[in-house]
């Protein structure tokens, strides 16, 4: 595995920004399991999530209640056994404590879920959807994915196969090029193509998890309605494809037969409440 610097990672961030906004504007294609091409190895996406990390939680403040974290993980282990990709990553979720409705994933597994979505969500199963959707795009690897289209369209030929033959000098002499860019550029910016994956990577989940498969749609349509200017981070965060509810709702018949799935849970329930009882988040700065 290579190691990358710190500038490394972030010129990783930056090619993924770019990355991000030129795909936002693909139309949305059709949808598949195959993650894209990727010049990054798995390890290099559980570095890069790693570095990536530290900066989230230097700018944002991580909920440290042990109940509530311990909730989180034993949801999201329990949604990971079903993704229709290998899962082989070390996941971690954390909980931000934000009003903010929104949830992120980074490279590699670690998976962040704001305060707010927990306490907007109305039961277990939409908290689930919104989850597995995060998963969604660990698993498709979207991050390093967006990050390898923009090297392969901007760094010239001779210096990328230098890279790919992991020449160290190649390797610093681009990232030197791209560095500057704040590192959670990388979270940011999925374009519609990637969340329609995300989204059908999430109902695929709940179904097979055993959880009701329209609770994504759902949370998608509570959030909205509930509290507009909370929520929309989490559409900027995640680009609003045309027509995702009907999208989602018209994967389902394919995923099985129907099935009566499961919607809320006694310690969703507990740890809404618990969460909804405690002061206010501190003010970002
Ligand atoms: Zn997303």
């Amino acid at each position: 595995m290579i190691r990358r610097s710190a500038p490394g990672f972030l010129a990783v961030a930056c090619v993924t920004f770019a990355a991000g906004l030129a795909l936002a504007v693909e139309a949305a294609k059709g949808v598949n399991f195959k993650p894209g091409f990727n010049i990054f190895s798995k390890d290099e996406d559980v570095e890069m999530g790693k570095q990536a990390a530290e900066e989230v939680e230097k700018q944002n403040p991580l909920l440290q209640d042990s109940e509530t974290l311990r909730y989180i993980n034993r949801l999201g282990m329990r949604l990971t056994q079903y993704e229709p990709l290998p899962a082989d990553y070390p996941w971690t979720f954390k909980v931000l404590n934000s009003r903010d409705i929104n949830a992120f994933a980074l490279p590699g597994g670690i998976v962040y879920v704001n305060r707010g979505s927990i306490e907007a969500a109305e039961d277990e199963a939409q908290l689930a959807g919104a989850i597995a959707h995060e998963t969604g795009h660990v698993v498709m690897r979207h991050g390093t994915h967006a990050a390898t289209q923009v090297v392969i369209a901007q760094v010239p030929l001779a210096l990328l196969s230098g890279w790919l033959g992991q020449s160290s000098s190649a390797v610093s002499e681009f990232f030197q090029v791209a560095a500057g860019v704040g590192a959670e550029s990388i979270l940011l910016h999925n374009s519609r193509n990637s969340e329609s994956q995300a989204d059908t990577i999430g109902t695929y989940v709940l179904y097979h998890a055993g959880y009701d498969p329209h609770a994504l749609a759902q949370f998608f349509v509570i959030i909205e309605k509930k509290d507009p200017t909370r929520t929309i981070q989490f559409f900027s965060d995640h680009p609003n494809p045309e027509n995702r509810i009907q999208a989602i709702e018209s994967e389902i018949p394919q995923l099985g037969p129907p099935i009566q799935g499961k919607t809320d849970s006694l310690e969703f329930e507990a740890v809404k409440k618990r969460l909804l009882a405690m002061p206010s988040p501190p003010k970002k700065p």
